[in-house]
């Protein structure tokens, strides 16, 4: 007798509840789907009800409810996990918090092997080390998957392993265990590694090494990365874990399953129709950031002098005003901006809140991306052969623009932090080398497209080639299903 869907044993995918990561774990699920594979997703029910409205009516992803509740950790307000954008203050409370999902994650996966129906596998949070030890216990398969890069999330990592790292007064310092990273600025520190002493008593640090060890008890780690590009960082993690490291991007989620814009990605395309190829810088600063209102103004400024640039350019009311309000463009940007630039000269979009993001960096008008560094980002844009002009501002942030400028040279960066003292001058100048013919301009163009390159092979599969992203989610399912089969003997 065939077996009811709702009783055949699947993929358990369980991402850490924050859009950043649910979209690139749904974009995972569709992609193993594709392959066969029974997808349970699980997170909590505010998630859960979201995500009912974005799988595609073609998925028969299964979503399974846990319960949270944000009062179990001290500051967090209601609905937490239901917030677009959190203030920064509160993004580490809320990552501790997750850790008391773990008897009821438990009770899912006892449920399921009690029905008869065990997880094929666990692919958990990178957040969510400790869900491990459930797998183990329950003779299940478990994998990590990190949404972000290996270099960027190594240097990250790695900081928080090696704590306290300001031992000399110098400002610059190896990383102990990651040294080909090379040299690490204090500047590039996100305010959560600078705050932490690495000691006992800070609960970050216990948490982040706990968490990072924890990996090492997982059968292996998916990054959403790519082998040829990021081999540095994904070597870092297959030395300090001692596991498979499958890197199986880059894996994006497009269309009707992304959240939806103001302004439709028809309405962009027709307007990039209308301007030279290479013409158009896009500015964008990730799905939950903004700058100050003096960067903004300077912003503003460069993107009216920059010659022979026109612009697509995401904003959002600046730091120290509600993220989600209205916009107010009279107050915010140089006066006149919109009436000048945007309606008489016709040079910019912009854009309030969200924008079609990956449709306008497929057009072929767009010729640079500034853009904080984010890495569904930076391989959005790379995909495309798209160089970038880095303002990286948080996380592991600052080491992919290193990364990109230093490794792989696609990357200019031009302003560190929200805090930074960004110049018209400094913004033009180096939007200008980048759009426009300068030998650097024009090597970091190159270095994009052979990028470009390297990706669409990764991911190319046509029966006699299989690139090295499919043979890495081969080799990850193969594993999977190995496990099952040790575990029916
Ligand atoms: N994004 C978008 N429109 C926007 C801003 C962001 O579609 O106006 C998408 C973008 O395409 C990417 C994600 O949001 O897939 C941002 O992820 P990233 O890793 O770059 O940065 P994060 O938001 O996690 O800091």
């Amino acid at each position: 007798m065939a077996q009811s869907k709702e009783n055949t044993p699947a993929i358990v995918m369980f991402p850490f509840m924050a859009q950043g990561h649910i979209i690139p774990f749904l974009a995972l699920s569709l992609q193993i789907e594709q392959r066969g594979f029974d997808i349970i997703f699980v997170n909590t029910p505010l998630n859960i009800k979201k995500l009912r409205q974005s799988i595609p009516p073609s998925s028969a992803i299964r979503l399974r409810e846990i319960p949270y509740d944000s009062s179990c950790y001290p500051g967090l307000p209601p609905a937490v996990e239901n917030t677009d954008v959190l203030p920064p203050h509160l993004i580490f409370p809320f990552i501790e918090s997750s850790i008391s999902l773990k008897p009821a994650f438990r009770h899912l996966v006892s449920d399921l092997v009690r029905g008869g129906a065990p997880p094929l596998a666990v692919v958990a949070d990178m957040f969510f080390g400790w869900s491990a030890e459930i797998a183990r216990e329950f003779g299940v398969f478990h994998a990590i998957f990190s949404s972000a890069g290996g270099f960027g999330i190594g240097c990250y990592c790695s900081l928080w392993l090696n704590m306290p790292h300001r031992k000399t007064n110098s400002p610059e310092f190896f990383l102990p265990d990651f040294q080909e990273a090379g040299l690490i600025h204090l500047t590039q520190l996100a305010p959560s590694i600078s705050a932490a002493d690495g000691s006992d008593t800070d609960t970050k640090s216990v948490f982040m090494r706990k968490n990072i060890l924890e990996w090492s008890d997982s059968d292996g780690v998916l990054f959403n990365s790519v082998e040829e590009l990021d081999k540095i960082g994904l070597d870092y993690f297959r030395r300090i874990t001692g596991r498979n490291v499958w890197p199986v991007g880059p894996i994006f989620l497009t269309g009707d399953n992304r959240k939806i814009s103001r302004i439709s990605p028809e309405k962009c395309t027709e307007w990039l129709d209308t301007k030279p190829t290479n013409s158009v810088l896009f500015v964008s600063f990730g799905s939950n950031n903004t700058i100050s209102a003096s960067q903004m103004m300077q912003l503003g400024r460069a993107l009216e002098r920059a010659t022979n640039t026109h612009f697509i350019w995401v904003v959002r009311p600046p730091l120290g005003f509600d993220i989600t309000a209205e916009f107010k463009a009279k107050e915010w940007l140089p006066e006149g901006f919109m009436q000048r630039v945007v309606v008489a000269q016709n040079r910019g979009l912009v854009v309030v809140q969200w924008a079609p993001q990956v449709e306008i960096l497929l057009h072929e008008s767009v010729g640079a991306f500034l853009t904080h560094c984010g890495w569904n980002s930076v391989l959005e844009s790379l995909s495309r052969g798209v160089p970038l002009i880095g303002w990286p501002m948080a996380a592991e942030q600052f080491f992919n623009a290193k990364f990109l400028e230093e490794e792989v040279g696609v990357c200019v960066e031009v302003a560190r932090g929200v805090g930074f003292e960004v110049r018209c001058e400094d913004l033009v100048e180096k939007i200008e080398m980048v759009m426009g013919e300068s030998e650097k301009g024009m090597e970091m163009r190159r270095k994009a497209g052979e990028v470009k390159k390297m990706i669409e092979d990764a991911v190319r599969d046509d029966g006699d080639f299989e690139g090295s992203s499919v043979v890495a989610m081969d080799e990850f399912l193969n594993a999977v299903l190995l496990k099952k089969q040790k575990m029916e003997e």
